[in-house]
């Protein structure tokens, strides 16, 4: 991308500094204006300059080998901080690998901004031909929460708040923003620049809930008898943990945290009801979603919900509610407005909880957490999923505030079961869509959005969509720790081709790769383990170290199921193909 021999911008003239500037620095200083202090990317024509300019300015450019995997990072440094991520790509195939992280933010709920370069306009518009030529705005409409094209450098400063704003207010998302070449390299005097630049005003204003949604809401939950709050990741991004808290503690209502809303609450707090998913989906009678939506991961074949039960709604986004199942009470507004309106209506209501719904809970819970634990004994060597996270368990359990970053298929599952979590937004997983090939992005974004020790558990599988970044935690020297989970194949390594053409099965990889020598590749400290007591000893000094860390954990190839949990969304085959 960036080896073309001539660069093909129009008007290619310098301009001349201090008294002219480029519609480049435009850019960086608008966004430096709207307090964004990274950037995420990769460069080559015609955003490298901008790069530049931008780490210049006091803008942390954090450089990437792979488009997507930069943009994963955006989006997670997006969530975790409430401000939108931004990730910088260059035309045309850039712009593609970028768009499918932008795409994933927008589905997530994640503030992300992609800022892209775009050849000039005339040819593409005329299909004549040109340079990483692509209708770039079109190809993204459809895909992102918004979508902006930049031609003239005097709206750079209006374009960068619009997207601004579109990335962050109501629902978050993911928004393009096309800057034309010309328009990057347009020449203006410094001091008509300088006169472009405004301070945009509450650019993520609250949203109140109206009075009557909210004395339904307080009414039909304080009248349950069964009641559950359950929390999705909008009310992690919501950074109002300690509303959330007295929310819960308050009423006494048992809690259910999706994937991402783990640790918001303490996974082993008394009103945990994380073990009890289908005793709550078939007995509560009244749901509080606080920044969930009822897809798929709470329909279909996830269990089904008591057809008596009715559902109270926290969402910012109006057009959510009633989306797969009547919404008897939706509270349309900012979680942490409607939190207030409705801890100051509850207080000195009278909850008619049954009395012994929570302890039928908890005593559920403990039967459960018992059984769960005998499989998490340490066990045959080589490992299977469970015997390794026996030993990942203890260290991160010991370590509550590194942020786990988690994707695979078993060893997403496996993980998400095993390990609980006692602080707000310190798990990043593949999300709503469920996509492979977030690891090492959000690995990056995590660690540079937070400061904080991140460590990534990854099925072999997963990794190897993302594993080049691996060179971008040391480039960069973030203290995060990559364990791969090596079964030698997607869901296992003992898949059968049935032609026996001597080619692997399709779900075959490599169950004797050494990933530890690809960390070697750039530094890293590298362990490879074959017993938990190793993998113990490794990951406590991985995480100790602070340094960039891969550990490659070798499992029995045998080890995990096709699916993991959700075998009804792959549909069987006839043919017998693992042996
Ligand atoms: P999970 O997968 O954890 O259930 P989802 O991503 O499905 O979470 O749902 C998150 C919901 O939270 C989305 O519907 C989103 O519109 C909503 N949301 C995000 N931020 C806020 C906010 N600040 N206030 C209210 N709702 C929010
Ligand atoms: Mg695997």
């Amino acid at each position: 991308m960036s080896t073309t021999p001539t660069t093909p911008t129009p008007d290619s003239k310098a301009p001349h500094y201090p008294d002219q500037v480029t519609g480049m620095y435009i850019l960086a200083r608008a966004l430096k204006n709207l307090g964004i202090d990274t950037m995420y990317g990769l460069v080559g024509i015609p955003i490298t300059e901008f790069a530049y300019l931008a780490q210049m300015e006091g803008i942390r450019f954090v450089g990437f080998r792979h488009e997507q995997q930069a943009g994963m990072a955006a989006a997670t440094h997006g969530f975790l901080t409430k401000k939108p991520g931004v990730l910088l790509t260059v035309s045309s195939l850039g712009f593609m690998n970028g768009l499918t992280a932008t795409t994933n933010a927008t589905v997530n709920c994640y503030p992300m901004i992609q800022i892209s370069g775009s050849s000039v306009r005339e040819p593409i518009d005329l299909d004549q031909g040109t340079y990483e030529g692509l209708d770039q705005l079109n190809v993204a409409k459809g895909l992102v929460k918004a979508a902006y094209r930049v031609n003239k450098p005097e709206d750079i400063p209006t374009a960068v708040a619009r997207a601004y704003r579109a990335a962050i207010s109501g629902r978050p998302g993911g928004v393009y923003l096309d800057v034309t070449t010309p328009c990057l390299g347009a020449i203006m005097d410094r001091a008509d620049a300088e006169k472009l630049f405004f301070q945009p005003v509450d650019v993520c204003p609250a949203m109140v809930p109206s009075p009557e949604s909210v004395d339904r809401a307080v009414e039909m939950l304080a009248s349950a008898k069964k009641p559950c709050i359950l929390l999705g990741k909008g009310a992690a991004y919501a950074q109002v943990d300690d509303k959330i808290k007295t929310l819960i503690e308050s009423t006494g209502v048992p809690f259910y945290p999706m994937s991402m809303a783990k640790g918001l609450m303490p996974d082993n707090h008394p009103q945990s009801a994380i073990s009890c998913r289908s005793t709550i989906m078939e007995k509560a009678d009244v749901v509080m979603l606080i920044g969930a939506r009822l897809n798929w991961l709470l329909s279909r074949g996830h269990g089904k919900w008591n057809p008596e039960g009715k559902f109270i709604q926290l969402e910012i986004d109006p057009k959510e509610i009633d989306c797969n199942r009547p919404i008897a009470a939706p509270v349309v507004g900012d979680i942490e407005s409607s939190l207030d309106a409705i801890l100051a209506k509850l207080q000195g209501k009278k909850m008619a909880m049954d009395p012994d719904w929570v302890p039928s809970l908890q005593a559920e819970s403990k039967a459960k957490n018992e059984k769960f634990l005998q499989r998490l004994v340490p066990q045959t060597v080589p490992m299977t999923h469970w015997s390794a996270l026996s030993a990942v368990k203890k260290v991160l359990e010991a370590h509550p505030d590194t942020i786990l970053v988690n994707e695979g298929a078993n060893t997403l599952d496996d993980t998400r079961d095993a390990i609980d979590m006692f602080l707000p937004r310190h798990r990043i997983d593949c999300a709503t869509w469920a996509i492979m090939g977030m690891g090492m992005g959000s690995t990056v974004g995590a660690a540079i959005a937070t400061g904080k020790s991140v460590v990534a558990v990854e099925g072999d599988s997963a990794f190897g969509f993302s594993g080049m970044d691996f060179s971008t935690i040391c480039r960069f020297n973030l203290p995060c720790t990559v364990v791969i989970f090596n079964n030698g194949g997607i869901y296992n390594g003992i898949g059968v081709n049935p032609s026996n053409n001597g080619d692997p099965a399709p779900t075959t990889l490599d169950v004797k790769a050494r990933y530890d020598k690809l960390g070697d590749a750039f530094g890293a400290q590298t362990y490879y383990v074959t017993t938990p007591d190793e993998l113990l000893k490794a990951l406590t000094e991985a995480i100790a170290s602070k340094k960039p860390s891969l550990i490659d954990v070798q499992l029995a190839a045998d080890s995990g199921k096709e699916s993991g949990h959700i075998g009804y969304l792959n549909p069987a085959t006839l043919i017998p193909f693992t042996v």
